[in-house]
């Protein structure tokens, strides 16, 4: 068998640049995937000539331009730039707050008019406070923007993404509630967004290039040539980039997800939403946002070149075995027991683990990036 300098462990972002690196060093990498396709959560399954996201949307943004340049040499970007609306009882508002949503809430036009309709709002609530810090999340959303924004545009997505009472949330989840004065719908700060053009599989068939893939085969199957038990076998060192408890058997209890279920329809129609995100922010209404995956990368008339159209509902939901881990729970419980496994994969001198699940951490796809840019390969 060959001997490889890198056995890989999950085709993510994480591990398809470590392949890159590692490849233009001339190391030889085999990265395989339990999934029966490459990519990880950035993966695009084409329906319908679209690219649907199918582990959730996802809009590349970054200020750092070493990570901009580094993508975009492999695959050009498009120039989506997320500007999500949300809709509470059917009335629609931009996001993220800006001078656009304070006129459809209240029909102020200027941003002084805005403003001390603000501060109106959050010195009742302070004056209910009465000098005291806020106890949980309501109060302390309540406290920044004022009970209008809070029930129309966060109580209701919050309840439904933490499938508990804002009231039973912990305040520090919300630090800040960023509020533009200025007709500003883009919800990203950075410098560059996009999506590459022609979807995520690109991006990562142009990453992996040049490694040896092997989708459909679990590290952990005993039966595999390439499992925990005989890795060290074919090759020299592993990068690992799967769920860090479950590489150490549970031994010191399991770390817990949020999960999103995503209900996908293929419709006989152009525009559905005519954005690509939407929403959902009343509280009775069971899904948290509407995906209409052509709008990432069909703009203007380009839209109608294509009668139909895909979108996603997605249900925030508890994670259960089986399920696909997506958000870390960062609470006490959790954070321990992460620092346990984190202290072990801290002695293994052949092992790199990263990624979103070997660290326990949510990371965005950039930041994933710069930190393999800054490995040693
Ligand atoms: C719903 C959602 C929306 C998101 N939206 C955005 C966004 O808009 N913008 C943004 O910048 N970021 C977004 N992200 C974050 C982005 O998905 C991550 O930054 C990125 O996927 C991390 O890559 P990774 O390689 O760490 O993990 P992953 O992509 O999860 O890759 C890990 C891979 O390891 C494989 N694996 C695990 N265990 C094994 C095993 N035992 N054997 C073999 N293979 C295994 C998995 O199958 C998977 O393919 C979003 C995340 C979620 C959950």
């Amino acid at each position: 068998m060959i001997k490889y300098d890198y056995l890989i462990v999950g085709s993510g972002l994480f591990g398809a640049t470590f392949a890159y690196r590692a490849n233009q060093a001339g190391k030889k990498c085999l990265v395989i995937d339990k999934r029966p396709h490459l990519g990880g959560n950035v993966y695009c399954e084409r329906i319908a000539d679209i690219n649907v996201h199918k582990y959730g949307a996802h809009i590349f943004h970054t200020s750092n331009k070493q990570v901009w340049d580094f993508v975009n040499s492999l695959v050009e970007f498009n120039r989506y730039t997320n500007c999500p609306v949300a809709n509470y009882k059917g009335k629609l508002y931009n996001l993220p707050f800006n001078m656009n949503t304070f006129y459809q809430m209240w029909g102020v036009q200027t941003p002084d008019a805005a403003l001390a309709k603000i501060e109106e709002q959050r010195r009742n609530v302070l004056n209910d406070l009465q000098g005291r810090e806020p106890a949980n999340l309501e109060e302390q959303a309540l406290s920044l923007v004022g009970r209008d924004i809070y029930e129309k545009l966060i109580k209701g997505y919050t309840e439904k993404q933490w499938g508990r009472k804002c009231t039973e949330l912990p305040a520090f989840i919300i630090k800040r509630l960023p509020i533009r004065l200025v007709f500003d719908n883009n919800y990203f700060n950075d410098k560059y967004q996009g999506v590459p053009i022609g979807g995520y599989n690109k991006l990562i068939e142009a990453l992996l290039c040049g490694s040896e893939v092997k989708t459909d085969l679990d590290f952990f199957d005993k039966t595999s040539p390439y499992n925990s038990g005989n890795w060290r076998d074919v090759a020299n060192r592993l990068v690992y980039t799967g769920p860090i408890d479950e590489f150490y058997d549970y031994v010191y209890g399991k770390l817990e997800y949020r999960t999103v279920r995503f209900e996908t329809e293929l419709l006989n129609e152009a525009n559905h939403q005519g954005n690509a995100v939407v929403n959902y922010t009343e509280g009775s209404v069971p899904f948290t946002r509407v995906i209409e995956h052509k709008h990432f990368e069909m703009f203007g008339p380009e839209v109608y070149e294509n009668p139909r159209t895909v979108i996603s509902r997605e249900y925030s939901e508890e994670y259960r075995d089986g399920m696909e881990p997506y958000y870390p729970i960062n609470n006490e419980r959790n954070n321990s027991i992460a620092e346990k496994y984190r202290s072990r994969s801290m002695s293994e001198c052949d092992i790199v683990f990263g990624g979103r699940l070997a660290e326990y951490k949510y990371y965005d796809m950039a930041p994933v990036i710069e930190k393999v840019l800054n490995l040693d390969v």
